[in-house]
């Protein structure tokens, strides 16, 4: 918007000939009258006007004339024509049949005798009346000027008392929620129809406390728009004068109208004058004032509107501005939506403070604004998560845009950021839609790792739409009662004696399919319901327990899986405790399943933990051992009881192939833990043969027992005692 004042050399304004003129009605029956007149009045100005004549040689032909002239200035009008009166009857006519109120009229007469009463002379409203011979060129002439500076008033008035009226309505019904060049050219424009300022106009603005002139919007003839570089602009010294001076300025050449906001900015249009009347510039005054007026609620509006739309922390545009954005990108378009998310910008505002955190941000918008290609839109979306719109971008290079640190108060930072994109080419979708396509996809790249980046797809799409509503489903069926638990018996391989269970979840959907562990425990997960329904999967066994222990002689254990988000949840152990309490279970039948993931909280917070469970008396074993990404040394250091091998690797025993191997591996690896060793998924005499062989007492799999209900876990137990 902001281009530069271009002061060029003027032409002198004096040698242009105005256009405007006035015009002058001889009205007589004598051409040498005409002629005479002509001569006496050629080439002369009034009031910065020329005159221009018209010749009517009867009072007929000159009521016919008015009716086309009705802005006629000044009549010279014979007195005696067709008749003795036919002059003043013409009088009559035009005042009283045409209307015509404001035309000045002299009288004029061969001789003396033939003057009109006085009382015509005022009911007419006739300004003058000469005899011929009176009327020298000097002579005339003034009473012209008289004649025309007396219409020239009762027009101004006329105009006068419209013009208050247009100027009041006229910045009445500005629009303050404008742009300000849309604002400023409609400015110009009625500055231009109030006034009658047909020449450039130029609308600019600097701030109030001084500062160069900016120029806004142009007017040139019926041409208007913002600026640009292909104007350039005649009265740019009178321009700056006015806006450092805070008053306007009316010189014949140059007219600058000042106003301001009162607060932040000085505006003033420049105008170049076709013809300058002075009587208007009263006027022009109260419109400017008016217009400051509407200046301060162009300023209170769009304050307003910033607030409205603005992150006040860091000064960008805030969601509303960005879905507010998306909607009113003109179709058909091609652009990019992209969603940043700072990874683990929650822990470095923890560990270092909202103040470090604060400067992340900032750095953060800085980097962006920076590195973008220029047109780039930026908004926060939430916390540390910002949006970017961009035609030309991919997510690459996006990524690599935080290659580099960036830099902070104190030093350098790096930044890992997730990206999730969305090409906002559809018309058909509205801005939330786009957002919440972009959020999958955010969503999607931070599942896979810090540093990924996700374009959204429909599959994408649907997938998550899919996973929500399953979500949705589960959090019912939980609130509702409708899981379950199953128990499948844990075994001595040797004897075939019953050692304990393991507690299975399970969930028959509401179309009555059974929905896999695999895949709603992830679900419970992300969703957050796996604390709570952990809390209930650990009640509820615990009592299966002691009902299962009435069905034998021997004492039973049960193993209860846990996962790890479960075990990082802040009251894990005090409500472990309390529900040993409640189900007075003694501590040491329980044992909770726990899986190499558990690494992910960091080893500290895992040897704590797994030290207060078993200062409880709990056993723990590590389930789905060699399947997960930890790293055996961290293991060694786990002071766990048990490992479970997983099912994937019994599998394959007896037959050649890299399952055998694995097992042979880890029996011993677990003796030499000093834990004991189960495994799961034994389904053949031969898999539990080889199993023993190699040093595992314990096992679990179909070929004792597949889950069960508590009921038939009963019957399953009394069957063997
Ligand atoms: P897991 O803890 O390793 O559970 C053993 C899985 O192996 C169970 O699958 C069980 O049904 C299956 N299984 C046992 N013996 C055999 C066999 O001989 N052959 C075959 N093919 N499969 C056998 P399930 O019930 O589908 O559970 C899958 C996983 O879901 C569990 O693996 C566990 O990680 C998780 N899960 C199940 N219930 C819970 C729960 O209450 N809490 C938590 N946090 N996770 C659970
Ligand atoms: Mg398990
Ligand atoms: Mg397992």
């Amino acid at each position: 918007m902001s281009s530069k004042l271009i002061f060029k050399k003027r032409d002198p304004i004096e040698s242009t000939v105005p256009k405007n003129f006035w015009k002058i009605m001889i009205t007589d029956d004598s051409a040498d009258v005409h002629e005479a007149t002509v001569f006496a009045l050629k080439g002369e100005t009034v009031l910065g006007r020329s005159l221009e004549f018209i010749h009517t040689y009867s009072a007929d032909e000159c009521l016919e004339a008015l009716k086309e002239h009705n802005d006629t200035a000044v009549l010279l009008l014979d007195a005696v024509m067709e008749t003795r009166d036919a002059g003043l009857k013409a009088v009559k006519s035009i005042r009283e049949d045409l209307g015509m109120r404001d035309v000045r009229i002299i009288l004029r007469t061969g001789q003396p005798g033939d003057a009109p009463e006085v009382d015509s002379i005022h009911l007419y409203d006739i300004n003058d009346y000469k005899t011929k011979s009176e009327l020298t060129r000097n002579r005339l002439l003034t009473s012209i000027i008289t004649a025309v500076r007396s219409y020239s008033q009762l027009k101004y008035i006329e105009a006068g008392s419209r013009t208050l009226k247009q100027i009041i309505e006229s910045t009445k019904s500005l629009s303050p929620g404008q742009s300000l060049d849309e604002l400023a050219v409609e400015i110009m424009e009625r500055i231009s129809s109030l006034f009658h300022f047909q020449g450039e106009m130029t609308f600019c603005r600097a701030l109030i406390e001084g500062g160069e002139a900016e120029i806004i919007a142009w007017k040139k003839g019926g041409d208007s728009g913002p600026a640009d570089d292909r104007h350039s602009y005649t009265i740019g010294e009178e321009i700056q004068k006015a806006l450092d001076s805070r008053c306007s300025s009316y010189f014949k050449r140059s007219v600058c109208i000042y106003f301001d906001d009162s607060k932040e900015y000085s505006y003033t249009v420049g105008i170049v004058p076709e013809y300058l009347n002075e009587e208007e510039i009263p006027l022009m005054e109260v419109y400017a004032s008016n217009l400051s007026l509407t200046m301060q609620n162009y300023r209170l509006f769009h304050r307003m509107a910033r607030l409205a739309y603005e992150d006040p922390g860091l000064k960008i545009p805030n969601l509303s501005a960005l879905i507010k954005k998306i909607e009113s990108l003109d179709s058909p378009f091609q652009s990019n939506l992209f969603l940043l998310d700072i990874n683990q910008f929650g822990s470095l505002n923890d560990m270092l403070g909202h103040d470090y955190g604060d400067q992340v941000l900032a750095a953060m918008v800085r980097r962006l604004k920076t590195a973008l290609p220029p047109g780039a839109f930026i908004a926060r979306v939430s916390g540390d998560v910002f949006a970017v719109i961009s035609g030309d971008l991919t997510n690459q290079e996006l990524l690599e845009i935080f290659s580099r640190p960036v830099d902070l108060d104190e030093g350098k930072q790096k930044l890992s950021v997730s990206i999730g994109s969305v090409s906002l080419e559809s018309e058909y979708i509205s801005g939330s839609d786009c957002l919440k396509n972009a959020h999958i996809a955010l969503k999607r790249s931070k599942s896979e790792g810090m540093g990924s980046s996700v374009r959204y797809n429909p599959e994408i799409g649907l997938e998550t739409r899919e996973r929500i509503r399953l979500l949705h489903e589960l959090r019912n069926a939980f609130q509702s009662e409708k899981l379950f638990l199953m128990y499948q018996p844990q075994v001595d391989i040797k004897s075939g004696k019953p050692i304990g269970f393991e507690a299975l979840l399970r969930w028959k959907s509401s179309d009555g399919a059974f929905i896999p562990p695999s895949t709603f425990i992830p679900l419970a997960e992300q969703g957050g319901l796996i604390v709570p329904m952990g809390r209930w999967i650990m009640k509820s066994a615990m009592h299966a327990l002691k009902e299962l222990q009435h069905s034998t002689a021997g004492s039973l254990r049960m193993a209860i899986n846990v996962s790890a988000i479960q075990l990082s949840s802040y009251d894990f152990l005090e409500h472990l405790k309390r529900t040993l309490k409640e189900t007075r279970v003694p501590p040491e039948l329980v044992d909770l399943e726990i899986t190499e993931s558990a690494a992910i909280l960091g080893a500290e917070k895992v040897l704590a933990l797994f030290h207060e469970i078993k200062a409880l008396g709990l056993s723990i074993s590590i389930d789905d051992f060699g399947t997960g990404y930890s790293s055996l040394s961290s293991i060694d250091s786990w002071p766990a009881d048990r490992l479970k091998i997983d099912r994937s690797f019994v599998k394959d025993l007896g037959v050649e192939g890299q399952g055998g191997r694995i097992v042979d591996l880890v029996i011993p690896l677990g003796q030499k833990l000093g834990m004991q060793v189960l495994a799961e998924g034994i389904e053949t005499e031969e898999q539990a043969g080889i199993l023993l062989d190699l040093g595992c007492p314990e096992g679990q799999g179909y070929l004792y027992g597949k889950p069960m209900t508590l009921k038939e876990a009963r019957k399953w137990l009394k069957e063997r005692s």
